[in-house]
């Protein structure tokens, strides 16, 4: 449905609720698009809903059937100063889950993971999915299990790295620096598949964008 407002209002959502507004969201609707209809979404059911007549809560009423167009893949990422770029992208693109990992040339100390979680949701909202994709809690990098993603290989862009395609629907990317010496080693003794992203050295952010393209069935 074209133009009306959507609003993630959490995973569990379900025909019949009556759910609060914050009271960002109800200004926004009341006053800045001027509706009392819109529609909700979470976990990946969409329902159409209203607002009641106090205009502080919402009404969950019928769910549209519509399918979620969200993808099935995992991206793996290193933070880098553009995270909310790359977050933004990525939930455009319909993945399924962002996992940070700490590698050795990642330099973005100060993240605010609250903030990157609103950053989902509004693209979420944008972008017509019917769900918000999972933002876990940062990992080491010694603590991914290498043998079953595939990783976006800056090698390939130096000639010296034959990279695969893949089915795999996990792929991951690295920080500013690149991956290190000791973590392409890691990958490469793993079997991880290496993904070129093509002759030129892409920025992080464009490099994630990019990357769950090639792995999106
Ligand atoms: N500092 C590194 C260098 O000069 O070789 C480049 C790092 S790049 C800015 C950040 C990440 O994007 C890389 O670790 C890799 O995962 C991905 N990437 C960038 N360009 C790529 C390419 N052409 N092929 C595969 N991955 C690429």
């Amino acid at each position: 449905m074209k133009n009306i407002p959507r609003i993630f209002i959490g995973d569990n959502v379900q025909s019949g609720m009556i759910i609060p507004l914050s009271r960002e969201t109800a200004h926004y609707l009341t006053h800045v698009m001027r509706r009392r209809d819109a529609i909700v979404f979470g976990g990946g059911n969409e329902f159409c809903a209203a607002v009641d007549d106090a205009g502080k809560n919402i009404i969950v009423g019928e769910n549209t059937g519509r399918a979620d167009p969200s993808g099935d893949v995992t991206l793996y990422f290193a933070p880098i100063k553009r995270t909310d770029d790359l977050i933004n992208m990525a939930t455009q693109l319909g993945v399924k889950k962002l996992v940070p990992v700490i590698t050795e040339h990642t330099n973005a100390p100060h993240i605010n993971w609250e903030r990157m979680r609103k950053i989902a949701i509004e693209a979420a909202e944008q972008s017509n999915r019917n769900s918000v994709p999972e933002i876990t809690s940062p990992i080491k990098f010694a603590d991914v299990d290498l043998s079953h993603i595939a990783f976006a290989d800056e090698r390939a862009a130096y000639g010296n790295v034959r990279a695969k395609t893949t089915k795999i629907n996990s792929i991951m990317v690295g920080p500013e620096g690149g991956f290190s010496t000791a973590e392409f080693a890691a990958f490469d003794s793993a079997g991880a598949t290496p993904v070129s992203l093509g002759a030129t050295i892409l920025r992080a952010e464009l490099a994630a964008a990019i990357a769950i393209t090639r792995v999106q069935k």
